[in-house]
């Protein structure tokens, strides 16, 4: 398949990825037995993801989605991580974050030790891809539906350069 300028290949097709995010959601229906989790999504690469999975989810539970903007902070930290869109109060609630892929860490880590500062009861990262190669900002992963070699993927709503989002497989760049 083609986006813009580059050449991908099928990597990850429909059934592989319904099949695996079935399994995520049965074990965090498990996980979440008596209580009332939050869900928060992470636009826009986690849209289909997450609508896969919470279809799937069973436990009485919100779903809230956001976008994180990456600004230049005037500390020594560097970038700030902020959420636009989130307006639930966290205080004591069950987190679940629900993101496309964790490559780096470092986007997740800075968003999670933010949402720290709201008291959640618990905060936990639901996946669907992570690059283990790639991880440069060591975070608790609890839910991840695949580790992938460190090479660029598209598709099931990850992008390149805006493109290819709108596959129902993932696609890995052809190099
Ligand atoms: P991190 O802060 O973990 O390095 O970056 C995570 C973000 O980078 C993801 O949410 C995603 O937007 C982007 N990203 C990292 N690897 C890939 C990839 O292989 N394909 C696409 N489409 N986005 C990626
Ligand atoms: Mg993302």
């Amino acid at each position: 398949m083609n986006v813009l300028d580059k050449t991908f290949r099928p990597f990850l097709s429909a059934e592989v990825l319904n099949e695996r995010i079935k399994e995520l959601a049965t074990q965090i229906n498990k996980d979440y037995i008596g209580k009332n989790p939050i869900f928060i999504g992470i636009l826009n690469g986690s849209f289909m993801f997450a609508s896969d999975l919470y279809k799937n989810i069973t436990v009485p539970s919100t779903i809230s989605f956001i976008k994180l903007v990456s600004y230049k902070g005037t500390t020594s930290t560097g970038t700030v991580i902020t959420a636009i869109g989130l307006e639930e109060d966290l205080t004591d609630k069950d987190v679940i974050l629900i993101e496309d892929i964790v490559d780096t860490g470092k986007t997740m880590k800075e968003f999670v030790a933010t949402l720290h500062k709201q008291s959640p009861a618990s905060i936990q990262i639901c996946t669907l891809l992570h690059k283990p190669e790639a991880l440069q900002h060591p975070l608790d992963l609890k839910y991840v539906g695949f580790e992938i070699p460190n090479k660029f993927v598209v598709g099931y709503g990850l992008d390149y350069d805006g493109f290819g989002r709108n596959s129902q497989e993932i696609f890995q760049l052809d190099e």
